[in-house]
């Protein structure tokens, strides 16, 4: 499998599937998760609300993945997924390792062969983006998956930076 980064807005991708940095509501928030229903339209949240009415009556938990339609996006389907809250006192990076194989799962049941991802639980639940990258990539690059590509998604030049520089220490 081939990992690239690449600087934008995960909305924008011409991927097979994009990863959405959801919460475990599934109806929508901030972020990616907003940009993603905003630019999508309403079609994603119906899927979401039939999700939370069958197979994930309490909410999708922490480190899981599942996938939508993408809407209008130019995806073909989302695949939301939700990172754990950053503590300093508990060390969840299994729980953040395991939102990257699990979205690679699901990747895999869609038949999905290129996968764009942000930087889960880096924004609003707070991981440092350092670490956060590390995980990602090292999760990514040992997990086996039919997926051809998997497109690292940076919304600004540091968050590009501090990945590039993950990047390059991994496979060094
Ligand atoms: P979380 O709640 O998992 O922390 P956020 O959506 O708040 O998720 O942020 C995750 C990361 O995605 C942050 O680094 C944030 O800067 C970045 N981000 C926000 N919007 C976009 C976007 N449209 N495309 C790509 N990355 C984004």
């Amino acid at each position: 499998m081939e990992i690239t980064l690449v600087r934008g807005d995960i909305t924008e991708q011409a991927v097979d599937a994009i990863v959405n940095a959801a919460n475990s509501s599934l109806l929508g928030g901030g972020g990616v998760d907003g940009a993603i229903h905003r630019r999508g339209g309403p079609q994603i949240l119906e899927e979401c609300r039939v999700l939370r009415a069958s197979r994930y009556g309490g909410g999708l938990p922490t480190g899981q993945a599942v996938a939508t339609t993408a809407g209008r996006l130019p995806a073909r389907w989302v695949i939301h997924t939700v990172g754990p809250v950053y503590a300093r006192k508990e060390d969840r990076s299994s729980l953040l390792a395991s939102c990257y194989t699990e979205s690679l799962k699901v990747a895999d049941e869609l038949g999905a062969a290129t996968v764009a991802f942000p930087a889960v639980s880096t924004g609003v639940y707070g991981w440092p983006m350092d670490d956060g990258a590390r995980i990602a990539l090292s999760a990514v690059r040992g997990a086996s998956t039919r997926v051809a590509e998997a497109r690292f998604v940076l919304f600004d030049a540091t968050a590009y930076a501090v990945f590039d520089e993950a990047l390059t220490r991994l496979t060094a």
